[in-house]
C-alpha cells in the first residue's frame, strides 16, 4: 500500500531528528482537526519543540493512541472534535511519566502516516497523523503496528492518584499485546476557562483579494493572522484556530463552518480593502446586519462576498439567506455580542493610536459573518489604495501593532462576557 511506503519513508526520518529539547518541557498547546483527500482525516498538534512519540490504533472501542513524553497541556485535554473519522479525545499520563493522547474513532481505521512538522514563520512545530478507513480485516492485521518510536522511554515512575483511572504501563518498551489490554484513560483536570478563538485571514490561494503598491490583501491578512495567534497564545488564555495558515482558497462558508466546527466563542476575519481614492485610509470594523449601514459599506460587502468568485464559487443567492437568519433569536443575540466586541476593539486600536476610517464602526450583510452561534467581525486594517498605509500594512512592525490591538480588543471582549456571565 501507498500509504505505508510513506510511512516507512518518515519512520526512518523521524526517529533520528526527534531529540527533546533539554530542559524546557513539552507542551500541546493546540490540537486541530480537518479532512484530507479521500476519505482520510488529518489531525495536527501544534507543540512548542519537536518530539519524540509513537502511535497506533486499537479496538474496543476504535481509538488511535499516541504516546509522548511527559507533555503540558495549554489547550484542552479533552475536548470534542471531530471530523469524517475523529469523534473526540483525551489524555492522560502513564505510570512511567508519558503521556498518553487517545483518539476516539467512529469506525476502523488506521494510520496512514504521522510525521513532524518543523516550526516556520507562521506554525510552531507540529505533529501530523493523518487517518484513513480501512475494512476491518485490514484493521485488525495492522492495529498493533507502531508507527515512530516503538522504544519511547518516559521519566521514570510517577505517582498514581488514587482512583483516577490512571493506567499501569510498566515497561518502558511497551509490548503491543498489553496495551490492547489497557483500559481507556479518564480525562484529567481541565485547565482554566480557555476560549477558542478564530482567526480568518482573508482570500488566499487563486483569490488574492485587494492588490496595489506590489501587495496583496491576501498576504497581508495571513501575516497579521499568524501574529494575532501568536500574541494571543503567548497569553495562555486563548486557544486559536486559523481558517487557514498557507496560502490556499477557502470558500467563505467553509470558514465560517470552521468557527462552528471547533465550537468558537469569537470569530475574527481579517481583511484590507481598496478604494478609488487614494487618500481615504485607516482601520473599519465591520459586523453582520440586514441593510448596509451606507452605500460604502454595501459596496464592500459585495467586494468581500464576490471573493470567491475569482475561483469559479457563486455566492450570489447568499444574501438571501442573511435575512432568514436574521429572524432567528440566537443570531440576534450573537449580533449583540458582535457590537460589543466591535465597539471593544475600536476602543483598543484608538488606545494604541491606530487610525481609524470616520465612523469606522460599520455594518452590512457579509457572508463570512454569518455563523448564527458565534459572535463574528470582520476587519478591514487599512487601504492598499493609500501608498503610505500599503506600506505600513506590508511591515511586521504595523502588522504587530494591529495584532496587539486586536488581543487588547478580545481581553476587554471576554472580561465583559465574563462579568456579565457572573451576575
Ligand atoms: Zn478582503
Amino acid at each position: 500500500m501507498r500509504w505505508c511506503l510513506l510511512f516507512f519513508i518518515f519512520f526512518s526520518l523521524i526517529i533520528s531528528s526527534a531529540a527533546l529539547a533539554a530542559g524546557e518541557k513539552l507542551s500541546v498547546e493546540n490540537i486541530r482537526t480537518g479532512v484530507t483527500s479521500g476519505e482520510g482525516a488529518r489531525i495536527v498538534l501544534d507543540l512548542n519543540q519537536k518530539t519524540d512519540f509513537r502511535a497506533f490504533a486499537l479496538d474496543q472501542p476504535y481509538r488511535i493512541v499516541l504516546d509522548l513524553p511527559a507533555t503540558e497541556w495549554k489547550t484542552y485535554q479533552s475536548k470534542f472534535i471531530t471530523n469524517n473519522i475523529v469523534k473526540a479525545y483525551r489524555s492522560g499520563v502513564l505510570d512511567d511519566g508519558l503521556t498518553r493522547v487517545i483518539f476516539d474513532i467512529k469506525n476502523p481505521a488506521l494510520i496512514a502516516n504521522v510525521f513532524p512538522l518543523a516550526k516556520d514563520d507562521f506554525s510552531k512545530d507540529r505533529l501530523v497523523i493523518d487517518l484513513q478507513p480501512a475494512s476491518l480485516s485490514l484493521f485488525n492485521a495492522r492495529k498493533g503496528d507502531i508507527s515512530g518510536n516503538s522504544g519511547l522511554k518516559g521519566v521514570g515512575a510517577v505517582k498514581t492518584p488514587q482512583g483516577s483511572g490512571y493506567v499501569a504501563v510498566q515497561n518502558n518498551l511497551v509490548k503491543v499485546a498489553s496495551l490492547t489490554a489497557v483500559p481507556a484513560l479518564t480525562p484529567l483536570r481541565r485547565p482554566p476557562k480557555q476560549y477558542t478563538v478564530v482567526i480568518d485571514a482573508g482570500h488566499g490561494g487563486g483569490d488574492p483579494g485587494a492588490m496595489d503598491y506590489g501587495v496583496k490583501e491576501k498576504d497581508i491578512t495571513l501575516r497579521v493572522a499568524a501574529e494575532l495567534k501568536r500574541q494571543m497564545e503567548e497569553t495562555g488564555r486563548y486557544r486559536v484556530v486559523l481558517t487557514r495558515d498557507k496560502d490556499v482558497y477557502i470558500k467563505l462558508h467553509e470558514r465560517v463552518d470552521i468557527s462552528r466546527r471547533v465550537d468558537g466563542d469569537l470569530f475574527i476575519s481579517i481583511h484590507a480593502d481598496k478604494i478609488g481614492r487614494k487618500g481615504v485610509r485607516g482601520v473599519s470594523i465591520y459586523t453582520l446586519s440586514e441593510t448596509a449601514s451606507d452605500a460604502e459599506t454595501a459596496r464592500l460587502a459585495e467586494d468581500e462576498n464576490n471573493s470567491g468568485f475569482v475561483a469559479g464559487v457563486d455566492l450570489g443567492q447568499e444574501s438571501q439567506d442573511v435575512a432568514d437568519i436574521l429572524l432567528d433569536l440566537a443570531m440576534r443575540e450573537k449580533m449583540n455580542e458582535s457590537n460589543m466586541f466591535a465597539k471593544m476593539l475600536r476602543y483598543a486600536l484608538l488606545q494604541k493610536d491606530v487610525r481609524l476610517l470616520p465612523k469606522s464602526h460599520r455594518s452590512a450583510g457579509f457572508a463570512v459573518l454569518k455563523a448564527p452561534d458565534v459572535p463574528s467581525v470582520l476587519v478591514e486594517i487599512g487601504f492598499l489604495s493609500n501608498p503610505e498605509e500599503a506600506k505600513l500594512l506590508g511591515s511586521s512592525q504595523f502588522q504587530s501593532k494591529i495584532a496587539s490591538s486586536m488581543l487588547d480588543g478580545v481581553d476587554a471582549y471576554f472580561r465583559k462576557i465574563q462579568s456579565l456571565q457572573a451576575r
